[in-house]
């Protein structure tokens, strides 16, 4: 049974959707002004991962990540370039949707845009309007937030801690300091749309509660995002979808913890971050993936080279065990019995691999629970080929196909050869194990042997079975 921390009770909760075996999931998405960094994706690789493990579980999923394609930074950043807002959110957006696929992240189900949905936002603003938890001002709305009892529900904040905050914030448009706008009123030459109150344009909050709402429905299983944004963003998303509707708006809140460069919070405005499609350039998607689900998604993680460069080696490492069983010629045949003690109790053990990694993934998701399953089979695998010799090495391919199983979730190891060896480097090491080998029929140990020692120097061992020579660099 999945269970999930949720952010609204502070609980670990079991997962009961709302509807017997269907999701509906949320997850806020980018605000196209520039392309997205390392740490913004974070919310896009984790999310994409439970949403491919609730599947793996059996759910049907229907997941919505909106593209924020309207906002002030757009506004701001467009006048600076000398464009339109339109055509910098749309160059954005291209780049995002390119990023997300070479990061291996999934299209989500629905991809609502934020000026796709503006008569939809009016609508919904005219009825908070309506049921008084909302006011116009000079041809911007607000939201009233002493209005909705249960505001500060989601982070814990009560009016009063709020009220000592926002004291510097004097605004003579709104009625309380607290409240936040639902509609803004547009200069000459922003964009703006037409609207009861004048021309304008949508505020930020509102545009995630109307398209969760619209796409997925009034109540949703699943809403996640960074933890930064539970305060304001989420709690106003959550006062204006139920001040509306008078229903819960989601049953599980998920925040992931945020990704930092040496303590401190990796953001464009500190200047500390790098751009995921740059380093893309430096690390294959998979090891970027493996670095995110190492650590539980909750957590802070550190991003340093040093980090990347680990993950790349325990991918490598499962890439290895991969390519030694297909090199190896080894092939799964469901229906033949092991005959050897040692491949029974091996077989036996791999039968148990699909449930133990799931009793880790169930405990809110911990991937890290989940990796290490992988890397004992890996392990076990390995020792299980070491000891050889036997009939029942065609095990060692069924420990090969769980592993890919099981990496499904997390986008890992579904790759067809091992990455890290090819072209030029498999010729190489074939030229040389065959000049070695020529040396041993001649018994020439020593020259042979120091080959291999040169090698080692290198990172590279090599290992003689049964007239066979293989390789593998060392992680
Ligand atoms: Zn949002």
């Amino acid at each position: 049974m999945l269970k999930l921390r949720n952010s609204l009770t502070g609980e670990l909760e079991e997962f009961q959707p709302l509807e017997e075996g269907k999701v509906r999931f949320y997850s806020c998405g980018p605000t196209v002004y520039n392309f997205f960094h390392i740490g913004n994706a974070r919310p896009f690789i984790v999310f994409d991962g439970l949403r491919r493990y609730l599947q793996f579980k059996g759910f049907e999923v229907e997941f919505t990540q909106n593209v924020t394609d309207l906002d002030d930074k757009i506004i701001n950043r467009a006048k600076k370039e000398g464009v339109e807002p339109g055509e910098l959110a749309k160059k954005y957006a291209d780049a995002y949707f390119e990023d997300l696929k070479a990061l291996g992240v999934r299209p989500a189900d629905n991809q609502p845009r934020v000026t796709e949905y503006v008569e939809e936002i009016v609508e919904y603003v005219e009825a908070l309007i309506e049921k008084g938890y909302a006011y116009e001002m000079a041809g911007e709305v607000f939201y009233r937030v002493r209005e909705f009892e249960d505001y500060g529900k989601l982070s814990g904040r009560t009016i009063d801690d709020l009220k000592s905050g926002a004291r510097v914030e004097v605004d003579v448009r709104k009625e309380d300091p607290l409240d936040f706008a639902l509609w803004k009123s547009s200069s000459e030459g922003e964009p703006s749309w037409d609207s009861p109150w004048g021309r304008g344009r949508p505020g930020w909050h509102i545009e995630c509660s109307v398209m969760a709402q619209k796409t997925l429905g009034d109540t949703i299983d699943i809403h996640a995002g960074g933890e930064d944004l539970i305060f304001p963003h989420h709690e106003n998303e959550i006062a204006q979808a139920e001040s509306r509707t008078g229903k819960q708006f989601a049953k599980y809140w998920l925040h992931n913890g945020l990704l930092k460069v040496k303590g401190e919070k990796m953001s464009k405005s500190l200047g500390n971050f790098e751009y995921a499609r740059d380093v893309l350039k430096r690390y294959d998607k998979e090891t970027i993936r493996y670095f995110y689900f190492a650590t539980h998604y909750r957590k802070p993680l550190n991003f340093s080279e040093k980090n990347l460069q680990d993950a790349a080696s325990a991918v490598d490492r499962v890439y290895e065990l991969l390519d030694r069983v297909e090199k190896a010629g080894l092939e799964y045949e469901a229906d033949k019995e092991p005959e050897t003690t040692g491949g029974k109790e091996f077989s036996s053990r791999i039968d148990d691999l699909r449930e133990e990694y799931e009793e880790e993934m169930d405990k809110d998701f911990n991937t890290p629970g989940g990796l290490g399953v992988i890397f004992e089979t890996v392990k076990e695998t390995n020792k299980f080929l070491d000891e050889g010799g036997n009939e029942d090495l065609f095990l060692a391919a069924k420990a090969a196909n769980v592993i890919r199983t099981l990496g499904k979730p997390l986008g890992l190891f579904q790759e067809e050869r091992n990455r890290s060896i090819g072209g030029l480097e498999e010729e190489l090491m074939e030229l040389i194990l065959g000049l070695r080998n020529d040396l041993r029929e001649k018994e020439e140990w020593d020259l042979a042997d120091e080959i291999r020692n040169q090698l080692r120097g290198l990172g590279v061992e090599i290992k003689d079975t049964e007239g066979e020579t293989n390789w593998r660099k060392k992680c």
